[in-house]
């Protein structure tokens, strides 16, 4: 990107690296955002600022948040008697859509796949254990993890570590096809995998 003026090459290189986005289209990007009016460039700037300052994580289920606890956390509403464990933020949004779960989250931060170096210290397992010990109220745990082997493998380690805890133990049921991720699948066969889920 050689003569191009510093800003333009600053914001291609901004954009460059952003899931799906390549050199090219990070050039067109910037481009874009120099024949727009100034007010909507600097409001998209003050929204990725606000992104960097005000996101931070729910001390208690660990997803994304601008405050903690988090809203769902935070809402008497929410049924604490039932916990669903997701490997992501985004997966709690999947689930939301569903419309069929109305208790609370843990968020483990991804799955256990010691090839990325992803073991079970560096995922909320620990802290997951420790909420449910401390909250004798959480009776039923459902593991609403991707259907690929990381998810398979996680899903084995947690039950484990709660055998000597009473609490019902559950997995999405097999509606999800093998593979498949959680943050993709629709609404409907993701509400249908809550409805069936299988005790373990
Ligand atoms: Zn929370």
């Amino acid at each position: 990107m050689a003569n191009l003026p510093d800003p333009i090459q600053n914001a291609a290189s901004a954009f460059d690296g952003l899931p799906g986005v390549g050199p090219r289209a990070a050039l067109r990007y910037a481009y874009f955002l120099v024949t727009q009016p100034r007010e909507v460039v600097e409001r998209f700037a003050r929204s990725l600022q606000s992104l960097a300052e005000k996101i931070r994580t729910c001390d208690t289920c660990g997803q994304w948040s601008d405050r903690s606890p988090c809203n769902i956390c935070s809402d008497p509403t929410r049924d604490s008697s039932i916990l669903c464990v997701v490997a992501t933020s985004p997966d709690i949004r999947s689930v939301e859509e569903t419309g069929a779960f109305k208790g609370r989250y843990h968020v483990l931060g991804g799955t256990i796949d010691p090839i990325e170096g992803r073991t079970p210290d560096t995922l909320t397992i620990r802290q997951l254990l420790s909420r449910i010990t401390h909250h004798p109220d959480v009776k039923e745990i459902i593991l609403a993890l991707d259907t690929d082997i990381p998810g398979d493998v996680t899903c084995l380690y947690i039950r484990k570590q709660l055998t000597s805890i009473p609490v019902k133990v559950s997995r999405l049921a097999r509606g999800l096809p093998t593979g498949a991720a959680l943050e993709y699948a629709d609404a409907h066969t993701l509400g249908d995998a809550l409805k069936n889920r299988k005790e373990s």
